[in-house]
This record gives structure tokens, sequence and C-alpha cells, in this order.
């Protein structure tokens, strides 16, 4: 090797028990259980903050058996979870790995009550079809409190959570055991070993353009990540340690939704404290609905997807120069566009219908409900009224009307002129809320190689160790992070050790 070649020497390096790399859901949850567990801790967080997609999140998880549950007077089983799931991905069944879902239905009941003990305050649980019972716990007022309630949990057992730090490398032994990582902090190269365990908590990787390119549909690879910092780092590095990658193509999405409101709502800037959360969690389940507005109406117009409804109640979706697009598949349809933005427009009478039950605009299922109103009165940046066409592709800042006008005759059988005036909802975007692809893991988030054997000293939890799970339906994601993330910090905080 030329002297050039070489890596530098680390500026620094470090002992710890159990290093976790990422400080979104699943890696705080690893963190704050390995602390819990008596071992000395690390966390390396590529982001100036903790979050990651989990802060992003709605905050809903799915889990069976909690505390909730049996308050609510529901008994519920294990073996019913698990069929309940499979009902959601039942044209994937024979790709899914049924240990880990066994495991996500024994475990994530737990995870939730686990958080509640750390002052998580949920409300529910609520119905989601085809769920046999309620199952869906929402974190109140977000899932930014879930964030800060672990983060706590670290600092209480002396774990050290490093922001603006980027890990490069594994460091692996010959036999390819991992026995610590290589990272970047204020531009000089660190090393820190564990003796327990590394984590890799790296989330998913919508975020990288080429990653999607290489392995997900066109209309996926195309659409816009909601967190475009999560660049899959972690792949390479699993796989430098023999991971196995296992259903980089799949994907749930993209999806259509609004863009992102640039202002905060009640849910971002309300503080954490436990004791504010728990009355949430019991103004949000016994308050009669209209004094929860302030509280879900924020989030429900934050950038959620409409409701398909509308394409059915005379809606047309069009794109930034007012073309039709394939209303049957709208995210996809815009994913395609040159602009990969669009708009939905109708006419006002027929948008009226979504001013109250049964249509709506969007909805946190099973929990409320946003209509046309809140959007008029919460989102004026993406309402736009005009009397007639040509008004409307003026303020939408079309070409010309004339695209408009032979969409709208297109799909409503008229021109337009007659009976406006129009509405415009958007720009509409199709985005990626996470991806599916990870690497390999056992039921206790251990590491597979290509031969089904452990690699000693690696976990992977959250997205990055989905492991082949199939998480379609509300709240599994979540479940899944914070779980995987629990029981591979308990284990890997064992091995310290060598237990
Ligand atoms: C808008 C939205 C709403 C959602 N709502 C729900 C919901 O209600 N329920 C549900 O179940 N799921 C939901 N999901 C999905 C869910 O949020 C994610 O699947 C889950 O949060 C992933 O957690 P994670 O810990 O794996 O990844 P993340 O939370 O993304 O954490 C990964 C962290 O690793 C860091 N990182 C990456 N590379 C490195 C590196 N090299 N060095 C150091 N740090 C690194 C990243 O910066 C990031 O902070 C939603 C997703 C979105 C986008």
């Amino acid at each position: 090797m030329r002297q050039a070649d070489r890596p530098a020497p680390p500026a620094s390096r470090v002992e710890f028990d159990v290093i976790v790399i990422g400080a979104g859901g699943s890696g705080l949850a690893a963190a704050a259980s390995a602390a819990q567990a008596g071992a000395r801790v690390l966390v390396l967080e590529r982001g100036e903050r903790v979050g990651g997609t989990t802060a992003m999140a709605v905050g809903s998880i799915s889990a069976a058996r909690t505390r909730l549950q049996r308050q609510a007077g529901i008994s519920d089983d294990f073996d019913a979870f698990v069929e309940d799931m499979n009902a959601f991905t039942a044209d994937l069944l024979a790709h899914d790995n049924a240990p880990l879902r066994r495991m996500l239905a024994e475990q994530a009941g737990i995870t939730v009550d686990w958080l509640a003990s750390q002052g998580v305050a949920f409300a529910g649980p609520y119905a989601e079809p085809p769920h046999r019972t309620p199952r869906m716990h929402n974190t109140i007022p977000g899932p930014g409190a879930i964030i800060a309630r672990l983060l706590r949990t670290c600092q209480r057992h002396a774990a050290q959570v490093q922001t603006g730090v980027t890990v490069q490398r594994l460091l692996l032994n010959a036999q390819g055991a991992a026995l610590g990582v290589e990272y970047l902090h204020g531009g000089s190269v660190c090393q820190a070993m564990a003796r327990g365990g590394v984590v890799l908590a790296s989330g998913d990787f919508s975020g990288n353009a080429l990653m999607r390119h290489a392995h997900l549909p066109t209309p996926a690879a195309r659409a816009t990540p909601i967190n475009a910092g999560n660049l899959g780092d972690g792949f390479r590095l699993a796989q430098d340690a023999g991971a196995v990658p296992v259903h980089m193509d799949k994907i749930f999405g993209p999806q259509l939704r609004f863009s992102r409101s640039q202002h905060r709502g009640l849910n971002d800037v309300m503080p954490s404290w436990p004791w504010l959360a728990w009355l949430s969690a019991k103004v949000f389940m016994h308050a009669p609905a209209w004094m929860l507005q302030p509280l879900v109406k924020s989030l429900l117009i934050a950038n959620m997807s409409p409701s398909d409804a509308l394409f059915k109640c005379g809606a047309v979706l069009v794109d930034k120069a007012g073309v039709a697009l394939d209303s049957t598949r709208p995210a996809v349809s815009i994913a395609l566009t040159a602009e990969r933005a669009g708009y939905i427009v109708m006419r006002a009478s027929a948008a009226d219908q979504f001013r109250a039950q049964p249509y709506f605009i969007s909805t946190a299922p099973g929990i409320a409900y946003a209509y046309l109103g809140d959007y008029e009165r919460g989102r004026p940046d993406i309402v736009h009224y005009a009397a007639d066409l040509a008004g409307l592709a003026q303020a939408l800042g079309m070409p010309s009307d004339a695209a408009l006008r032979l969409a709208v005759g297109q799909s409503l059988g008229d021109d337009g002129d007659d009976g406006g005036p129009w509405v415009a909802l958007g720009p509409v975007h199709a985005m990626l809320t996470t991806t599916e692809g990870a690497v390999k893991v056992d039921a206790q988030c251990r590491v597979l190689n290509l031969q089904g054997q452990v690699v000693p000293g690696l976990y992977a939890v959250g997205c990055m160790g989905q492991g082949g799970l199939l998480l379609r339906g509300h709240g599994l994601h979540l479940a899944w992070a914070f779980t995987s993330g629990r029981v591979a910090g308990w284990h890997a905080a064992q091995q310290r050790s060598g237990g």
C-alpha cells in the first residue's frame, strides 16, 4: 500500500459497550434499552438533530396486548395479530419473514408499554380494519415526544449522544466480527470500539437517488423522499461486513401528498413534558371533538394524502401545465411528470361535498378528518379559487388555459365554461415515506451473512434491520423500529462481558 492510500490514523479512539449508528426511533430505542441494561452506550447521529424520519411520522403504533387495550376491555392474542397483519400483505406472503412477523406480534405490545413507562402518552387503541380489534396506539402530541423521552432515558443512564457525526466504516477483525466504528467528527477521523456490539440504525435509503434508481420501480425512483437525509449509508457498511440485502425492490408507494406546511403546528411546538402529554392523551380520548381541533388539525393538514374520493366526485388530476393525468394511479402519474407535481382541480360546487362527512380531504385513520374548510383556513397556500378556468390557469402559473380546458372536457364531458367557480388543491407531489429493503437479521436483530450465520457483534434495527418483513398497514413501521431497537439494545448489552 502506498503511503497516500493508507487511511489517516484516527485522531482519537474511545471504548464503549454498545455503539449505535443513527439516532432515529430505532437507534434511540436501542440506546435506551442497552443503557437501561447497564451498558455504556455511544450514539452517533449524522444530522444536527436527533429524530430522523421517526420525528416526521404521524406517530401511530399498532400493537397487541397493551395496557391500554386491557384498560379498554380488549382481549387480544398474538396469532390473531399475525393473521391480521398478513391480511394487509396477502399478495406478498411468500416473500415475508414469518419468524420476524411473529416476533413483532409478540413484542410490539411490550414496546408500547415500555415507551409509556418512560413518560410517552398514547391515545387509543383505535380500530383499523382488517385488524379485527383496535390496535392502533397514537402518540400524543406526536412521535417527537417518543424521541424526547428516549433521549431522556439515554441521558439518565449516561449514554452519550453525539450529533453531526457520520459513521463511515465498520471496524472488523480478521474473522469478520464487528469491533467498532470509524467516524468523521469536525473534520477528524475518530474510532470507537464496542465490547457488546454495534447497532446499525441508519434508516432507509429513500434519500439516495442512485440507490432508488438501482433498486426501485421507476415511479418510486422518481418520487420525492420525505426524508431526503436518509442516504442508505448503512447498506454499504453492512455489506462490507458480509450482510445480505433483502427486498431492495419493495416499496409501498409513492403516495400522493400535499406539499408540507411552512408553519409549525401545535404538535411541533408543544413541549414533550410527560404530564402535558398525559393530560393531552386524556383530553384526546374523552373530550368532545371541538376541543381536539387545535391538537389534530395542524397535523391533518400538514402534508397528508388527499382522499381518493376526490377523483370519484368530479376532481381532475393535472400536471403543472394543466395536462390531464391518470387519476386512478395519481401518485404514479405525478411521479412520471417532468415537474413531479400537479393539481387536483374541481368545480367549487363538487368540492363543497368535502365540507363534512361522508367526504373528507385527508385523515389520520380512525382518529380525525380534515375537510375543505380546514384547508381553506389552515392551508390557504394550497387552496386556489377562480371564477373560470382561464383565471384558475393564471392563478396556478400555467402557460395557458388550453390544456386545463381539454383535461376538464375529457374527464367531465364539458369544456368547463359553465358551472364555475373552480377550485384547485395543490401542488400535490408523489412522495416516499420509506423503502422496505433491509439486511437479513435473526429474531435478536443480529445481522446474518450469506450462509445464514450471525455476523458477530453486528445488529441492525428499524428500516435497516427489517430483514424481509413487509410492513403494509398503519403503525407497523414504528412498531418495528421501537421493538427491534429495544430488543437489539438489550441483547447487545448482554454481550458486553461475553454474556
Ligand atoms: C410522513 C411520514 C409519516 C409516517 N408515519 C408513520 C406512522 O404513523 N406509523 C408508522 O408505523 N410508521 C410511520 N412512518 C414510517 C416510520 O416513520 C419509519 O419507518 C421509521 O421512523 C424508521 O425509523 P428508523 O429508526 O429506522 O429510521 P430513522 O428514524 O430515519 O433514523 C435513522 C437515523 O440514522 C441517521 N444516519 C444515517 N446514516 C448515518 C451515518 N452514516 N452515521 C450516523 N447517522 C446516520 C439518520 O440521520 C437518521 O437520523 C412514517 C413515515 C413518514 C415519512
